[in-house]
């Protein structure tokens, strides 16, 4: 039977090490601040951005809200990250997405300072990773790489499948895995005969979109296994991408769902705005 990979632990070990370090630069008399904007009225983005404005004040980091109507244009959109990217005060720029369909989301992103891009979505940062320089890392593999180090995982050498190659956890997980010298194999919806290439993995990262897919045939005895995805099934619970009854006997360790992957991504933003202040430092 497996170990839990427990992620509401290691988020809040995280969090706790950022507020110290927050803590820390305010002796110094630098004070570290995020900006969060909504756009529109999605339920679901709402209670994110709550969460993340939370976990801000947790750790003291001062958190700006700009909260825009449905109706906002690309252009006023557009105008606010300029205004932000030019307020010194302000650290790191976080747009919640999905953004309203009249706007385009690529353009917003790429229109936030790379400097100030705590998301880690930039095309500078995203080129970053990939050649090795410093830079944000996308925080749902950033904290995948934590759940792994700090649960004692041995990266290097191993074989690490990656299922899915989305521009936010599969393609910078599978740079971030490379670079943590795996030898790593990205699957996708084209690929042939998936169970074939996942029953090679010692570790297997899943992150499909489509509710407990991964059954344990898909798994090899003793593998890790992290789960990204995240449902709501019909009965109000929440589910992974992993059959988790079914595989969880046959890995050494399994990230749960919720409790694994999803409590991360907001300690790892966390970290990326303690970044910040060397990033931004860096670059004057
Ligand atoms: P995307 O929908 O952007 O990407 C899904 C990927 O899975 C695609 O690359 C797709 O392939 C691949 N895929 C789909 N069907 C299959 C299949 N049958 N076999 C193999 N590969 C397949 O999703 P995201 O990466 O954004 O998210 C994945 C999951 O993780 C979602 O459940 C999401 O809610 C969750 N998530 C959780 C986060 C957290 O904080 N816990 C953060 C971000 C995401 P192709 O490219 O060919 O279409």
């Amino acid at each position: 039977m497996s170990e839990i990979i427990d992620g509401k632990k290691i988020s809040a070990q995280i969090k706790d090490e950022v507020k110290e370090k927050v803590a820390a630069y305010a002796k110094e008399g630098i004070e570290i601040t995020l900006a969060v904007v909504l756009v529109g009225n999605d339920p679901a983005s709402a209670v994110y951005v709550n969460n993340k404005k939370k976990a801000c004040e947790y750790t003291g980091i001062k958190s700006l809200s700009y909260e825009l109507p449905e109706e906002t244009t690309e252009e006023e959109l557009l105008e606010l990250i300029e205004k932000l990217n030019a307020d010194d005060k302000v650290n790191g720029i976080l747009v919640q997405l999905p953004l309203p369909k009249a706007i385009d989301e690529q353009k917003i992103l790429d229109a936030i300072s790379p400097l100030k891009d705590v998301d880690g979505f930039h095309p500078q940062n995203v080129g970053a990773l990939s050649i090795g320089k410093k830079g944000y890392v996308s925080c749902t593999p950033f904290g995948i790489i934590e759940l792994l180090k700090r649960s004692g995982v041995e990266i290097t050498g191993k074989n690490a499948v990656i299922i899915g190659r989305s521009n936010i956890v599969g393609k910078p997980m599978a740079m971030l895995m490379l670079r943590e010298n795996a030898t790593v194999t990205v699957t996708h919806s084209k690929t042939v005969d998936l169970k074939n290439v996942t029953n090679k993995a010692d570790i297997l990262i899943v992150a499909i979109g489509k509710p407990k897919m991964i059954t344990a045939e898909y798994v090899k005895d003793g593998a890790v296994v992290i789960d990204v995805g995240i449902h709501r099934m019909d009965n109000g619970k929440l589910c992974g991408d992993v059959d988790y009854e079914a595989v969880a006997p046959k890995c050494s360790l399994i990230t749960p769902v919720p409790g694994g992957v999803g409590p991360m991504t907001i300690a790892m933003l966390m970290q990326n705005c303690v970044n910040s202040v060397e990033i931004i430092k860096a670059a004057k």
